[in-house]
């Protein structure tokens, strides 16, 4: 089998939030998918490790927040590469309250689905759930993120919890531009040609000429916690 085939499926990037006891959760995931349109059906694929699993599974709600393709990498840290059991994800993000009682992320998404558990199938690592959409609205004209876009352009990872994680075998070095190096923590990679542009950083800087005060732009560990590539 060619596994780079499935890395040909398009996808987009969402949070999916919950909510379980009064308290709110969300992730990061690019499995979130529209099943069928009378009724409205969304399906999503969520880890079984994930706080946000739990929440699902116990309230019977979800919602998805589509990201425009601006999101910034700090955004998607928040969600992608840190534990709710950790921090709470929503302080100081923009959001609000949906009719399921889930959060909705209303910062950097251009529209939301609320949904609720119709039905969940075990995916062996994964839950499959499968909600009717009770509420939707379109929140900016912007473009959606891609996944795609999320790898290629912003220079993504996906953590080990994802549906589409894929081990990355180590690559052929070129002729000697600066190096890269990677963050210990979430596997984020700094490319000097791409640089952070999030972050303030342009293009064509060395991680040396980095700020000290530079943080990974997806899980905000610090310089130190970098290794040449
Ligand atoms: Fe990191």
């Amino acid at each position: 089998m060619n596994m780079k085939a499935i890395q040909k499926i398009c996808y987009g990037v969402y949070i999916i939030s919950s909510k379980m006891n009064g308290k709110v959760n969300g992730q990061i995931a690019n499995t979130a998918f529209q099943i069928t349109s009378d009724p409205p059906t969304m399906a999503i694929s969520i880890n079984k490790q994930n706080l946000t699993h739990e929440y699902i599974a116990s309230s019977g709600v979800f919602t998805v927040s589509i990201l425009s393709k601006d999101a910034p990498m700090t955004l998607i840290g928040q969600f992608g590469f840190k534990s709710g059991r950790d921090i709470d994800k929503f302080k100081d993000i923009g959001h609000k309250t949906g009719a399921t009682g889930a959060p909705i992320v209303t910062e950097s998404t251009i529209g939301f689905l609320e949904c609720e558990v119709l039905s969940m199938t075990d995916v062996g690592t994964h839950t499959i759930f499968i909600g009717k959409v009770i509420e939707c609205d379109v929140l900016s004209d912007a473009e959606p993120m891609t996944y795609a876009y999320y790898h290629q352009v912003k220079g993504g990872k996906s953590p080990k919890t994802a549906p589409t994680y894929i081990k990355e075998e180590p690559q052929a070095q070129g002729t000697a531009p600066a190096p890269k190096y990677h963050c210990n923590v979430c596997g984020y990679i700094y490319d000097p040609e791409k640089g952070d542009p999030d972050g303030g950083i342009k293009p064509g800087t060395t991680f040396e000429e980095l700020p000290d005060t530079w943080v990974c732009p997806i899980c905000n560990a610090p310089k130190a916690d970098f290794s040449k590539e």
